[in-house]
């Protein structure tokens, strides 16, 4: 049975004490919950250690890692670097970093791979804009993103992957997708890993959906029979939000 996960993406936001601060709130009221949620927390490098420190109730994850794997690229964090910080996971290809710092398919498979070898899962995020839903482009789009960045991977590899959903016209902006549509792009992304890998692997395919989830549509959109849980961007800095998110399922 596939994995049902609430992942928390802080973005640029907390510095290391506020993170802590954050994540030990967190700690009381995930164990306060009844739930079989995995809770992953998508957090700034520089908290990646201390953060990881902290629980065993959540994972942590990097939001980003080097195409290189090591060497003269200042400024870049490797894979292994992320791994010896205790972080299990990587999100990779969300939408602010293809925006802003033009990352693209091909790009991203590196970083897939890398991350991979490394034994670091991968969070890897699709989604289209909002023009390209409203020329009926979305559902192409979104099989280029993730055929050109995963379809070169083995079985055994596309067992350590796990996709986020995310609209860009819904990310940060309050406007949600309805469960309906989210429900549609899910059943649609799984078809995808079901003709390229069949039916088992694509049946144990975590597929999360992000985009202004918050406490009031969460439980709408996690009971859509696609939808394995949440990529979660504001709602994920407020430990009360994010708490009822998990416990929306
Ligand atoms: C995100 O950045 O991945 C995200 C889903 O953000 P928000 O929840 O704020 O829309």
């Amino acid at each position: 049975m596939r994995k049902k996960i609430v992942a928390g993406n802080w973005k640029m936001n907390k510095n290391l004490s506020e993170g802590v601060v954050l994540a030990n709130e967190l700690v009381e009221k995930i164990g306060a919950l009844s739930t079989d949620v995995e809770v992953i927390l998508g957090v700034p490098f520089t908290h990646l250690e201390k953060v990881a420190s902290i629980s065993d109730k959540f994972s942590v994850s990097a939001q980003n890692c080097s195409a290189h794997i090591s060497g003269a690229y200042t400024g870049e964090i490797s894979t292994t670097m992320i791994v010896s910080t205790g972080a299990k996971y990587v999100i990779l290809g969300h939408s602010e970093r293809r925006a802003y710092h033009s990352e693209n398919n091909s790009d991203l498979a590196k970083k897939v791979d890398l991350c991979l070898n490394d034994n670091l899962d991968v969070i890897y995020c699709c989604g289209e804009l909002l023009l390209e839903r409203e020329s009926g482009n979305h559902f192409e789009v979104v099989k280029n993103q993730i055929e050109e960045a995963l379809f070169h991977l083995s079985e055994d590899d596309m067992s350590k992957v796990v996709i986020a959903y995310e609209p860009v016209w819904a990310i940060g902006t309050g406007v949600t997708a309805t469960s309906d549509q989210a429900q549609e792009m899910h059943a649609y992304i799984r078809s995808l890993f079901a003709d390229k890998y069949g039916s088992d692997i694509a049946q144990n395919l975590s597929i999360l959906y992000g985009g202004s989830c918050k406490p009031s549509n969460a439980e709408d959109i996690f009971s859509k029979s696609d939808v394995d849980g949440g990529l979660i961007g504001g709602a994920s800095l407020n430990a009360n939000d994010f708490s009822q998110i998990i416990n929306a399922f």
